[in-house]
Order: C-alpha cells, then structure tokens, then sequence
C-alpha cells in the first residue's frame, strides 16, 4: 500500500496580528474577514512550519525515535510505545528489537531525531561507525536476548552512547529513566503538538490560533 505523502502545513497572517491561520492549502476567503485573500493583502504572506519529521538516511550520529507501530502522524498517541535505534555516519539506522539487531531497514523516513553530538569533540565521531559495527555484533544483542520490558532497543541505544564514552558529556545517558526524561519526552511533546495541529487541519481544513503559540 502505497501512502499518500504528508502534507505540508502552511501558515499565514491576512487581516489580524493577534491571529495566524495554519493550514495545508491557503484558504480562498480569510476565515476572519471573508476577504478573498488572493485579491488582498496578508499580513504575513504564508510561509512553511518545519515539520518535527526527518528521513533517518540524512541524519548522521544521532539517535532516531519513531512509534513501535506505524507513523507519528498517522498512529502516534501519548501512550504509544516507542522504538529507537542509532545512525552512524551514512544515515544508517541499527536498532534493536525481536528479531536481534537491524542494519537500515525500513520504516526510518519521518523519525524524530535526537541530535547528541552537538558538544562532543570530532574524537567521538571517528570511533562511532567502527564501535556501532562492533558493538552490534556482540552476543548481548541476539534475538534470543531481547525482552520486551528490561532488553530492548532503548538498553542497545543507551549502551552504545555509554560505550563510546558519550555519559562523560550527556549524564542523562547513564540511565534509561533520565534519557527518557530529558532526551527523548521533549522531543516527542514537540512531535505531538504539530501532530495534534495536522490532525486538525486535515479535519478543519484550516484551524485559527493566536499568534503566541506558534
Ligand atoms: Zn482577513
């Protein structure tokens, strides 16, 4: 089944500062003042929001984090489970799950991603490919190991930060309860506000929010 690509969400000002309009496609007529907004002037002219979303193949050294089942925008709620994995320097993704470690497979194109090396030194990232190899070829990563709740994708994720040394810089990475807290929640409360925003738009066709939030 092949899915019709997301669409991009658009905002705009026409007739009032306080307000933006949010939407998919820009609206003929302003919600507010009914103008025909190709015959006047706007505000603000539309511009794209930037999407939370990114193809895992152009990241590199991060850690990518998607919904366990389908897609942030499609399936993603607060109580969905998650799934994470590495890239290393290509964009390849490494994850683990019941199956035992996975080398680029699919389902990696609109991942959140968790940037880390942004205050680690180029010493780091010389060693990432080589050790993520290394690493994910070692005998506590067979299916055979995995367990659902106490060994899983977010205990391979976590180690490998620590084997390469990376808890020096982030102490978040020492456990998964602080990576959890301080890395990956933020992240994924940013992804659900644009998600429950796209939702709304795709049912509205266009939602009016002050413009403060956005
Ligand atoms: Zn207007």
């Amino acid at each position: 089944m092949v899915e019709p690509p997301d669409e991009d969400i658009r905002c705009f000002q026409h007739c009032q500062r306080e307000v933006n309009i949010l939407c998919f496609r820009v609206p003929d007529f302003c919600p507010i003042c009914k103008a025909d907004v190709r015959k006047s002037a706007s505000r603000i002219p539309p511009y794209l929001i930037t999407s939370p979303f990114t193809n895992a193949a152009q990241t590199q050294y991060s850690v990518v984090i998607k919904p366990t089942i389908g897609t942030f925008l499609r399936d993603y709620t607060n109580q969905s489970n998650l799934h994470v994995g590495v890239t290393d320097s290509h964009g390849t993704v490494y994850d683990y799950d019941e199956d035992g470690v996975n080398i680029n497979s699919q389902g990696w194109e609109k991942c959140v991603v968790l940037e880390l090396t942004q205050h680690i030194s180029g010493e780091f990232m010389k060693r990432w490919d080589e050790k993520l190899l290394g690493f994910s070829q070692h005998s506590d990563w067979t299916k055979y190991r995995y367990d659902e709740s106490s060994w899983n994708c977010f205990d391979f994720v976590i180690q490998f930060l620590q084997a390469l040394g990376m808890d020096q810089v982030y102490p978040q990475i020492r456990n998964r309860s602080s990576f959890c807290q301080d890395f990956v929640q933020p992240k994924t409360y940013k992804a659900a506000q644009y998600i429950t925003l796209y939702r709304d738009i795709k049912q509205l066709s266009y939602v009016c929010q002050p413009s403060q939030i956005t």
